[in-house]
């Protein structure tokens, strides 16, 4: 049988029996140790600590806030003593301010957000008691979840579209959740149906996670969500993709959203952490990461509090087995080269991989044969070779007005291409030169508006 899918995308080795059957283990380390939490959002404002060196903290006690409405508090997941606010490296290689902890093992847990609310929470009160929770979006995007769920009113919302697809590559985290913790995930959904009464939940599955699907089916008893297998495509966990393959509707290019045809779609981790702040008025203080790859010593699924050095958790893992040459803070697609493995787990890490050079995939960049095959796998059905080309010669406007701001970073071009062409590099940087640009161009649209 056709399952629905997308056009375009790709079928990368999965890699994912290294850990698919490995059930979640919860790391909790009860010594003495750092643990640090940067202030930055990937998507969003950044946080100010609210505390300061020398205070007392406990596990869930909440240590920075921001006032911005596409920004999220910080809570810290140990109980210990604030060492500094300063300036660390995170996964990206770049410092951010961080506070950091001395923990004393003892995880002492702060009062939960019920406490602090005195009493249950009311359904009208649940998008502000998800966005007090921390939460954001655990897929690796980290937009947060109450902006998702605060659509504008004029929006009529008819799906909540977890996706459960994992499409990327050697990672088990969302795939083990299910199979582990089914009831929390529907319950969560149930949460965000009792905001939108109108919508029906779809829980949408790649065909190759048969457990996650057999439990999922099993445990569901509510006629208002529905589990539905997909095929096994790359990006099909992409969200423009998702909705095109649960609902058949197309989102329009940026800066439409999903919103914009009655969808809002969740990662599952993400809507376990909603059952988690709702149901046990629990901030976001620890994740599920998959730590895999051939120069792992034993992949694991692990629970971990967050602000862990990923440097612990490959320990957890048994260390190496032999040299990566690769080490990846997610997967193979999207995730992003390390310098350093000695820099925090945040809220977006869904895994580590690192690989030797068996399974690298290292070659020189040819010059490009156009050959046509990144255009036929693009899901976003831009000419990826055409934006290259722009890219690497300056030209921003060609770049803009054929899509490129519209690109994914999925990686699909790239995978396909026989001259290894660095295609995401040129679009990231294609980007990132627009977003510059029209930075400057409205600043200085300010400054001539202010000097009239
Ligand atoms: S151009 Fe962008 S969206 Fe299209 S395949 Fe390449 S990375 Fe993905
Ligand atoms: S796949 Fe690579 S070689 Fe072929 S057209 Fe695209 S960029 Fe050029």
């Amino acid at each position: 049988m056709n399952l629905p899918t997308f056009l375009g995308g790709v079928h990368p080795p999965e890699g994912k029996a290294l850990t698919e059957n490995k059930a979640i283990e919860t790391f909790r380390p009860e010594d003495s140790r750092e643990f640090v939490f940067p202030m930055a959002l990937h998507i969003g404002a950044p946080s100010t600590p609210i505390v300061k060196k020398g205070d007392s903290v406990l596990a869930g006690q909440k240590i920075a806030e921001s006032s911005a409405f596409v920004s999220v508090p910080k809570y810290s997941s140990v109980s210990g003593t604030v060492k500094a606010v300063e300036q660390r490296m995170a996964y990206t290689g770049g410092m951010e301010l961080s506070v950091v902890i001395e923990s004393d093992g003892k995880y002492t847990p702060a009062p939960s957000l019920h406490d602090l609310l005195g009493h249950k929470p009311a359904p009208s009160e649940y998008v502000n008691l998800i966005h007090e929770a921390g939460i954001v979006g655990l897929g690796g995007a980290c937009f947060p979840t109450h902006v998702k769920l605060s659509p504008p009113k004029d929006k009529h919302i008819d799906h909540i579209i977890l996706n459960a697809s994992e499409c990327e590559p050697f990672l088990n985290c969302d795939n083990r959740l299910m199979i582990e913790s089914p009831d929390e995930i529907l319950r969560g959904l149930e949460y965000v149906l009792e905001i939108f009464p109108e919508a029906e939940g779809v829980i949408a599955i790649e065909s190759n996670k048969k457990e996650a699907i057999a439990t999922m089916t099993a445990h569901n008893k509510n006629p208002k969500i529905r589990i539905m297998p997909l095929t096994v495509k790359y990006p099909q966990g992409a969200e423009k993709m998702l909705i095109f393959a649960v609902t058949g509707r197309e989102v329009p290019l940026v800066p439409a959203l999903p919103a914009d045809v009655g969808c809002i779609v969740l990662n599952v981790s993400t809507t376990y952490q909603i059952y988690k702040a709702i149901a046990e008025g629990k901030p976001l203080t620890d994740r599920v990461i998959t730590v895999t790859g051939d120069a792992i010593s034993e992949p694991k699924n692990l629970r971990a509090p967050l602000g862990v050095s990923l440097l612990d958790l490959v320990h957890e893992c048994g260390g190496f087995v032999a040299e990566p040459v690769k080490v990846l803070s997610g997967g193979p697609m999207m995730g992003i080269a390390m310098r350093s493995l000695d820099v925090p787990l945040v809220k977006g890490t869904s895994g580590i991989l690192a690989i030797t050079k068996k399974l690298a995939h290292i070659a020189e960049e040819g010059a490009c044969i156009r050959c046509g095959k990144c255009v036929e796998v693009c899901p976003m059905h831009l000419e990826p070779t055409l934006l290259d080309h722009s890219v690497r010669r300056r030209d921003y406007g060609k770049f803009e007005a054929h899509n490129g701001m519209n690109c994914i970073e999925c990686g699909s071009c790239a995978f396909t291409c026989p001259a290894s062409r660095h295609l995401v590099q040129s679009f990231k940087n294609g980007k990132a030169t627009v977003n510059e640009q029209r930075r400057k161009a409205a600043a200085q649209a300010k400054a001539k508006q202010e000097a009239k």
